[in-house]
């Protein structure tokens, strides 16, 4: 058992229409319209945060930012951090160059007209990134990325040039000074909530998915010293009436914990990259790096 602090990063994708558009493609107005419910559920959520004194993440598509320019805005206002989450919640991966940098020029755009600010973080809509997103982040000067699951409750730097094939062994590239914020399905609320007929089952009894949060958050507080609990969720799924319900009663009990505090995942990037120097962490680990991986 430990008493040692545990960092808990409440993330929001705030994907409103966007997700509907542009990985569902629907061209249906009752389906576009739960992302309208976003315009509900922000306001929600932020009276939910303020009550705990959490500050959060949320990664908003440049899409967004224009649709809610006013929501995007006193998001801000209020401490949260916004961090990019592409244009219109495209698969990075179905474009080449050119198009990936133009998505991610298309979301600093937005979210600069709508509140000024450059983000330090980047989340890719559904978590989905090309062999060349990587290089680009960092080109771009992005501190963080959070949409690998190369860890559970601890940052780490991400590689550039990994190779993989059927008939050779696995190619560890070269670890790079971009800090990931991991994430799992199994935090996410996407999966277990959001019904989306032949794709999504969701409408999990919210008493189950706030077992199986518990667990982890459980776990990562009396095993992973000064880790960090990373939840991704999303305002038109969660602020509805019985998983809102959850999540307020999942914060009354993360916030019950003395040593448990709320913080954006920008922050804690940016102190855990300063306390873990790139080269020292990837002296100290070489099997996340694959330092000794054999390439016969
Ligand atoms: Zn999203």
């Amino acid at each position: 058992m430990s008493n040692a602090p545990l960092t808990c990063c409440l993330t929001f994708d705030f994907d409103a229409m966007s997700s509907w558009i542009g990985s569902v493609k629907s061209m249906n107005p009752s389906m576009i319209s739960r992302g309208q419910f976003g315009a509900v559920a922000i306001p929600r959520l932020l009276h939910l945060l303020e009550q705990f004194q959490a500050k959060a993440t949320f990664a908003i598509p440049g899409h967004t930012a224009y649709a809610y320019p006013n929501l995007v805005e006193t998001i801000y206002a209020r401490g949260h951090e916004i961090a990019h989450h592409g244009w219109v919640h495209e698969n990075p991966a179905t474009f080449d160059e050119a198009g990936e940098r133009r998505i991610l020029d298309k979301g600093l755009e937005a979210i600069a007209r709508v509140i000024g600010v450059r983000p330090i973080g980047y989340r890719s809509p559904a978590w989905d990134l090309s062999p060349r997103s990587i290089d680009l982040l960092q080109e771009y000067g992005f501190v963080y990325e959070s949409s690998c699951m190369g860890h559970d409750f601890y940052p780490y730097y991400l590689r550039s040039g990994d190779r993989w094939s059927l008939d050779s062994a696995y190619h560890f590239g070269t670890t790079v000074d971009l800090v990931e914020m991991p994430v799992t399905w199994m935090l996410d609320d996407f999966p277990p909530s959001e019904f989306v007929l032949g794709m999504n089952t969701g409408l999990q009894p919210p008493s189950q998915i706030e077992e199986n949060w518990r667990a982890d958050f459980d776990f990562a507080r009396q095993r992973c010293p000064d880790g960090v609990f990373i939840l991704t969720m999303h305002p038109q799924t969660i602020a509805r009436g019985r998983y809102f319900l959850m999540l307020e009663r999942l914060l009354t009990y993360f916030s019950g914990h003395p040593n448990v505090t709320f913080e954006t995942m920008g922050s804690y990037a940016v102190n855990w990259r300063a306390a873990n120097p790139c080269a020292d962490w990837i002296a100290a680990n070489p099997d996340l790096t694959g330092r000794d991986a054999i390439e016969p």
